[in-house]
């Protein structure tokens, strides 16, 4: 076999130049992939463009790396938004009850929290992405970071050579006889995942269905939101309308920005407005879902029965975050100066309503390297769902956010690619 050295982390090492399995991309799908088939005593070189693998891993769950979600495949498929039927057979053979014991098995223990989510207990996203780098170590799995796949083409001898391009502008060329492209989706580009794996899977002949960025903040008219920049709402309940018909209902947490609204139930009400346009889209939030309109009411009441000779304008702590008491005095429009037992009832009245329809003008979605994940990808008419290989090109495999599936917050997105990670890393054959 042919040798060559290599300048690999800033030793001279002496690189293989063929392989059983070559992997593009050492995101969560890429690694598991490469674990998977060099423990079926394959050699496998993963190719990562950036200096280190798993970037986007390290974002995740906001630096606390939401692996999965503790529900059974079934679970998991409920709340896949595309193509949830292609998962079938990777959330099977992978589910999440395996990728929690996959992960305790090499030294990450897990802990659940609300809403069936997987962390690491140590909070730490890197722990993750650092145990999965050290078991490709253990599993022999060769990496060559810093080296951008450029092409990949299959020859007429039925390898594929796979063409590299490095931070200093050097080339290089690698053999394989099955190819697998992790190469993620396209948010968060700076993470990696530039898009560019959809050039090469088109160039071998695949259909990339249309790109869009999934699971975003809105952004709205109202410029007030900006006042309350970082109040995070956590038990809200947001309704999602457009021409007045409700899209969308949940309860949950929700982020103020400077742009609009995010957090976790805006991001999962952003996936069912993907594919409407935002005119006439509203998002009413209730801010005191626990109390109907009698209870807030006579909540309300009380308190201004305590403060009576205080200023409307000082008696809401007790019912709101100090943050967002100038917007609602103002949104009220009760005189800020007024004593509170002068309140009307009708005032009282319209004050309960805009507490539980606190409505923002949804403008639009926001850019597609902001989301959270890519709508759109390979198109999975094209890949076996048995094994993630492709249907147009034989020992071609897909795993990860490349292929076209995507899903909501709650571990969902990570359990795709660690699933059809192992399912094609199992797959390879010579
Ligand atoms: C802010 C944020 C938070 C998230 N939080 C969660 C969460 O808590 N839970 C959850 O389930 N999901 C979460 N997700 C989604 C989840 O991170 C992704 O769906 C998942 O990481 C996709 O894994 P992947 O391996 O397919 O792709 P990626 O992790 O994107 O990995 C692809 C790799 O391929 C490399 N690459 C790309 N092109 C080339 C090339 N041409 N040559 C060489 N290398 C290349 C990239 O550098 C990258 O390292 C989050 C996403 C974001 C952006």
């Amino acid at each position: 076999m042919e040798r060559t050295l290599y300048l690999y982390d800033g030793k001279q090492e002496e690189m293989k130049k063929s392989y059983d399995v070559i992997v593009v991309g050492a995101g969560a799908a890429g690694m598991m992939a490469a674990i998977t088939a060099a423990d079926k005593n394959f050699s496998v070189l993963v190719i990562e463009q950036k200096k280190q693998e798993g970037s986007k891993i390290l974002v995740t769950g906001k630096g606390r790396c939401n692996i999965t979600n503790d529900t059974d495949s079934a679970g998991v498929m409920k709340n896949v938004m595309s193509n949830r039927t292609f998962l079938y057979s990777a959330l099977f053979t992978f589910p999440p009850s395996e990728i929690i014991r996959y992960f305790n098995n090499i030294g990450v223990a897990t802990v659940t929290e609300r809403g069936r989510r997987v962390f690491p207990k140590s909070g730490k996203a890197a722990d993750v992405r650092d145990a999965l780098v050290k078991q490709m170590r253990k599993s022999k799995v060769n990496v060559l970071k810093r080296n951008k796949v450029t092409s990949a083409i299959k020859g007429n001898d039925g390898f594929y050579y796979v063409n590299v391009l490095n931070d200093d502008n050097m080339t290089d060329c690698f053999r394989c006889v099955n190819l697998i492209l992790a190469t993620g989706g396209m948010t968060y580009r700076s993470t990696g995942s530039d898009g560019s794996g959809y050039e090469l899977a088109k160039k071998l002949g695949h259909t990339v269905t249309e790109l869009k960025g999934a699971l975003t903040g809105l952004l709205t008219k109202e410029k007030w939101v900006a006042e309350t920049m970082g109040l995070t709402l956590r038990n809200v309940s947001l309704t999602v309308k457009k021409d007045g018909k409700a899209l969308y209902k949940e309860q949950g947490e929700l982020l103020f920005t400077h742009f609009g609204i995010s957090g976790p139930v805006v991001l999962t009400a952003s996936r069912y407005l993907l594919d409407t346009d935002y005119r006439n889209t509203v998002a009413v939030i209730d801010l005191k879902p626990a109390l109907e309109y009698q209870t807030l009411y006579k909540r309300i009441t009380s308190d201004m029965e305590k403060n009576a000779s205080k200023k409307y304008a000082n008696s809401l702590d007790a019912l709101l975050p100090k943050s967002l008491i100038p917007v609602i005095i103002k949104l009220s429009g009760i005189d800020p100066d007024k004593v509170c037992n002068q309140i009307s009832r009708e005032e009282k009245t319209s004050l309960v309503k805009l507490l539980k329809n606190l409505t923002l003008t949804v403008t639009s979605g926001m850019d597609i390297d902001d989301a959270v994940v890519t709508k759109g990808g390979i198109s999975v008419k094209e890949i076996n769902p048995s094994t993630m290989e492709s249907k147009i090109s034989p020992r071609l495999f897909f795993a990860g956010e490349i292929i076209d599936c995507d899903a909501l917050t709650g571990g969902y997105n990570l359990t795709i690619a660690f699933s059809t990670g192992y399912l094609a890393g199992k797959s390879v054959y010579l």
